[in-house]
Parts: structure tokens; sequence; C-alpha cells
């Protein structure tokens, strides 16, 4: 399938050729015939699917046609992170720099100075990206209005709830006019978010990338055992073993980011932390030297990392692995983006393992356990994790089979 039989405006057609697509992701072939038509618009897609321009590109065309029409706020989209607010925004700005009409694209999220925001939404906006909540706060400043808005975008609607924005959202529609497209993208589908798109959206089309397609994003995923201790060990050797040269890895606090980009400095390994405590333009600067190369590795927290759009990182590494379900498709969704192959390695420390499998039901694929000689998780380890998983009765999967690891696990326990 091509751009140009979508039913884009050949103005656009010309902006994506500039920016280089050569052939809409499946989700923009997905989604855009049907948010042309004016369409309510379901869309299952992960983060790197190229969801942003699948919901932008019928925006803009919805623009272009209505040019010359009173201008208000035209198109709203919801966001759960200042990361994303920038990524999703710059995008826009991307696709209207070589659109013949001046189309104006704002970005507004909550951590900084409200003023500057406010100044830049004067003589008003098209298109506006916002974090939820700094969005209500604009509003109550009477800085934007939003009672013109033809099409609603929810981007990452799963984050967006998980980071608890559901009331500020309720508030925002309310200020909404009832009578606009809405376009819902979500990478998972669990019931807040099933309800959430149920009651936003009018017979919706549904744009599911298919799993199993050609157009799941080619990651490989490995899940190394080894001690928790020996993990930093054991990153350096497969640093230096397959000569990574940008590489993502997520840890669970801070303080461990801190740490884990310590150690490896003093081994000489380029290293930054990205974390939470940072200000806008700390994180701005730290994404920047990495995306350009000059440092090896970025350690960092999950709340900071999401959002990151880094084209072609080729490696993540789940040192400590995420709490939720959710985020480990979020994490190694920064990898093997827009077609790109990329790495994805868990650390897979012997107390982990449960939750572990934990994840891999969620996302439904299971991942061999793979061990590197001198860095095997030490029996004792093993045990002592089997000793309190048995003692732990919702550290196990229920309903499955012991598997042969198992039963030698609970013997060891036994007889230690
Ligand atoms: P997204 O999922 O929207 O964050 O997009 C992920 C990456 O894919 C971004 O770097 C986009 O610039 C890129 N991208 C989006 N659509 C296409 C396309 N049709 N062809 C090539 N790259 C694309």
């Amino acid at each position: 399938m091509s751009f140009a039989s979508l039913g884009l405006a050949p103005a656009l057609l010309d902006a994506v050729a500039a920016i280089g697509y050569d052939t809409p992701t499946a989700i923009q072939s997905a989604a855009i015939p049907a948010a042309l038509k004016g369409r309510d618009v379901l869309g299952a897609a992960q983060t790197g699917s190229g969801k942003t321009a699948a919901f932008a590109l019928p925006m803009l065309h919805a623009l272009l046609a209505r040019h010359g029409t009173r201008r208000g706020v035209h198109g709203l989209v919801l966001v759960p992170t200042r990361e994303l607010a920038a990524q999703v925004g710059d995008a826009i700005r991307a696709l209207v720099q070589h659109l013949p009409s001046t189309i104006k694209v704002s970005i507004a999220f909550g951590g900084v100075s409200i003023n500057p925001q406010m100044m830049a939404l004067r003589g008003g906006t098209d298109i506006i990206v916002a974090t939820p909540g700094r969005l209500l706060d604009l509003a109550r400043h009477n800085a934007v209005k939003l009672d013109g808005v033809a099409t609603l975008v929810l981007d990452e609607a799963d984050k967006l709830l998980d980071m608890g924005f559901a009331d500020e959202i309720a508030e925002i529609l309310a200020l909404l006019p009832a009578k606009r497209q809405n376009l819902f993208f979500s990478a998972t589908f669990p019931s807040a978010v099933q309800s959430l798109a149920t009651s936003l959206l009018h017979d919706p089309e549904r744009a599911q990338v298919d799993n199993e397609a050609a157009h799941e994003p080619d990651i490989a995923q490995r899940a190394i055992e080894v001690d928790g201790p020996r993990r930093l060990q054991l990153l350096r050797h497969l640093l230096k073993e397959h000569g990574w040269r940008q590489v993502l890895v997520f840890v669970a606090t801070k303080y461990a980011s801190e740490h884990v980009a310590d150690k490896l400095r003093r081994n000489g390994i380029a290293a930054e932390t990205f974390h939470g405590d940072f200000s806008q333009g700390a994180r701005s600067e730290v994404l920047a030297d990495f995306k350009a190369g000059r440092m090896t590795v970025l350690v960092a927290t999950d709340v900071a990392a999401r959002g990151i759009d880094i084209a072609q990182l080729p490696v993540v590494v789940n040192y400590d692995l995420p709490r939720a379900a959710a985020d480990y498709t979020h994490r190694i969704g920064r990898t093997g983006r827009a077609g790109a192959s990329g790495t994805a390695v868990s650390f897979i420390t012997p107390d982990a393992e449960a939750h572990f499998r934990l994840i891999e039901k969620r996302q439904g694929k299971r991942v061999p356990r793979e061990r590197i000689a001198g860095f095997e998780p030490s029996e004792e380890a093993v045990a002592a994790a089997a000793t309190s998983l048995a003692g732990d009765p919702n550290g196990g999967v229920k309903g499955k089979r012991k598997s042969k690891k198992d039963k030698l696990r609970e013997a060891t326990a036994k007889q230690s």
C-alpha cells in the first residue's frame, strides 16, 4: 500500500515524502482512511508502530480542508508524559514545516513554568499536544479554549490511566464539544482502558496491528539467568563481547541508576543516568548526548524513560525487571522501532524468575532462558529463591504444570 492510496491531500503526500516515509506502516494503513472519513478510531498500536503519523496526518488533512475558516484549537492530543508531548509535537511540526499553509502546533506539559506556555498560546493555536494536568491549568487560566476542538487524540491511553490521569481526562472531556472525532491509541487494553474507550468512542473503526504479522517490531528478546550481584559484570561482559555502542539500561530506582552508571564509568564506559529528578533542560541535554552517541550507556528509570524515541536504538537491557508487566512492553518497544531490528536483554535473577513468567504470560510469548559461561547463577541463590517461592502462594504461577527446573529447585530446596 502507498500513502497516495490512503486519500491524503497532495500537500500531505509531499510532506510525507519530504520527511522520508516511503510506505505507510500497518497502523497508518489501517487508521488513516477511517479517520479521513471522520470515523472514530480505536488503535491498538505499540510505540514505534508509526502511530503518531497515523493520527497526525488525518488531523492535518482536516485542517488544510478548513483553510480560511475561523481558527480555534482544532486538534487536541493528550499524552502521558512530557517526553512524549515533546516528541509528538516535534513529529507533527516536522510534517507541518513542509505544508503550504501556516499551522501552529503547541506543546504543553507540567514540571516547568506555565508562563512561557501561556505566552506561546497567545493568538491561538491549531494543534495542541499536552499532558492532561497542564492542559487543565492552561484552560483554567483561559490560555486555551477547547470548545472548538474537532479531533481529540488519546495517545498511549494505557499510560495515561497508569499515571493516574483518569480524573483530569474526564474534566477535559467536559470542556470539549460533544460532536467531535476521537482517535484512541493504546498499546495494551486492560479493563480500565477498555471502558474508557467504550465511553469515549462512537462506532469506532478498529485499527489493530496484527501482532503475529510481519509488522511486529523485530525485537529479539533474550533472558539471561544471573545472580543479582553479578549483573554489573555481566553487563560489562555483554558490552564488550557485542561491541554495543548505544544501550538503554533500565533499573528500578533512581539510586540504582546512579550506582550502575557510576560503576560503569569507573570501568571506563561512558554512562549517564536518566531519572525523574532531572529538570526538563537536563533531560533534553542527556537525551541529546545519548542520541548523538556521546555516551554508550544511558541508565534510566521507567518514569523518566517513557516516550524516549531514538531511531535505531539497537539494545535495551532490563537490569531490573519492571514491576508492571505492561512496562516491559513499553521498555522493549524503545528498540526495534519502525522496521529496524533490536535486541532486548533481561537479567533474570533467581528471585525474579516467577515475576518474569508473569511478564511472559502477559505478552503471550516465552523467552528461552540463557546462561552465559562464567555468570551462571549460584545453586545457593536458586535454592533460596525456590524456598521463598514455596512459602509464597502468590509467587508461583497457578494452574501450570511444574517444569523440570521447578521440580529440581523444589528438590534442592528440600535437601537444604
Ligand atoms: P511512532 O510510533 O509514531 O513514535 O513512530 C516511530 C518511528 O517511526 C518514528 O521515528 C517515526 O519518524 C518513524 N515512522 C513513522 N511512520 C513511518 C513510515 N511510514 N515510514 C518510516 N518511518 C516511519
